[in-house]
């Protein structure tokens, strides 16, 4: 078991660097965050340990009940679910350093409040529907911009780039089309040049579709199966809202 994951391991990072060699990108510029939800503590560490680095959650209670067993091995922690406003005060117990589903105003007020309150400061991506399915948060390409000059007012949220979560789909154009929307929003925000913004980030990519998104401009790529295996939720008990 703890073997696979670490040939898994060697084959994402092998295919994230065809990837971007293909499209003439440095492969250092992409990052590569293990998206670890329901999986358990001691097979996260098996590629901690491995000399992988970021780590991404999708709910509070499952970044706690991990907290403990991986705190030992230096890792960072970013979220990277839909966050409800009364987690925000359970969420900045546990170290994480960049919430990447920031996707509507009423959030980044209370976490804004709450950072304040703290003394804090957090990264954080905001996240793009870029599929327009209705299951799938994220403000919607055209009230990205508004929501990121909103957010930019907030000292404490220290904004780096855009999240999206591409189409399902074995269409890859219309996959592609997805994260050429995210582009296509990061290029305008940047031109806007707002205090406050950095644009460098685009997260986006996943087990089966980093390939495209690597060739479409992706810095992060989130890969949770193709390293830990198939999960037992579907990933709908994640990504609804009454989940
Ligand atoms: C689960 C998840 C991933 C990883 O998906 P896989 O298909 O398992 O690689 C990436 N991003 C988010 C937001 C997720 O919830």
């Amino acid at each position: 078991m703890e073997k696979q994951i670490l040939t898994n391991l060697e084959e994402i990072i092998d295919r994230i660097k065809k990837a971007a060699v293909k499209c003439k990108r440095d492969p250092a510029e992409i990052r590569l965050l293990l998206a670890t939800k329901t999986v358990p503590a001691n097979r996260i560490k098996v590629a901690l340990e491995a000399g992988q680095t970021v780590i991404g959650e999708n709910k509070v209670q499952e970044i706690k009940e991990k907290y403990a067993d991986l705190k030992a091995i230096p890792h960072t922690n970013h979220f990277i679910g839909h966050l409800q406003t009364n987690k925000i005060k359970d969420i900045l117990k546990y170290d994480i350093s960049c919430i990447q589903s920031l996707d509507r105003l009423d959030l980044a007020v209370k976490l804004h409040q709450r950072l304040l309150f703290e003394k804090k400061t957090m990264e954080v991506l905001i996240q793009v529907n870029t599929s327009m399915e209705e299951s799938k948060f994220g403000v919607s390409p055209d009230k990205a911009i508004d929501l990121v000059q909103e957010v930019a007012q907030f000292e404490t949220l220290q904004i780096k780039g855009l999240m999206t979560i591409g189409l399902f789909s074995a269409e890859t154009e219309k996959v592609r089309q997805c994260f050429r929307i995210l582009k296509q929003v990061q290029e305008q925000i940047k031109a806007l040049k707002l205090p406050n913004v950095e644009m460098k980030e685009l997260s986006m990519g996943m087990s089966g579709d980093l390939e495209i998104a690597i060739e479409e401009g992706a810095t992060i790529v989130r890969v949770g199966t193709a390293i830990f295996g198939q999960r037992i939720y579907p990933d709908s008990y994640y990504w609804n809202e009454n989940s």
